[in-house]
């Protein structure tokens, strides 16, 4: 799994590196090499982050009543639950499909 969410550098062959989770939500996120100090942007191209965009969507659309009414309801324990499952799945996908794309940028 954490093969899945890490990368190499393009430049080095420095293994783990990774994207911030956030910045994963980003059209072209960057991150700074541990190693050499390269900066590792991601070549994410247009199609994909599109389609990620309508993922993103369709997912909120899908979660976001049932959290609604989970938290109106005082049901915390289910509206945790919803919210973290909701992040994990915004979250993972995108951190998966950019680290499939790095490219290099330079020092
Ligand atoms: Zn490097």
């Amino acid at each position: 799994m954490m093969r899945l969410l890490s990368f190499s550098c393009t430049a080095c062959g420095t293994e783990g590196q990774r994207f911030s989770v956030l910045g994963c939500l980003e059209r072209r996120p960057k991150t700074i090499c541990s190693h050499c100090g390269s900066t590792i942007e991601s070549g994410l191209s247009e199609l994909s982050y599109v389609a990620f965009i309508f993922y993103a969507n369709g997912l909120t659309l899908v979660l976001a009543l049932p959290v609604i009414f989970s938290f109106v309801g005082g049901q915390w324990i289910s509206a945790t639950a919803l919210t973290l499952l909701y992040l994990l799945l915004l979250t993972m996908p995108a951190i998966i499909i950019h680290a499939r794309s790095v490219v290099v940028q330079g020092r």
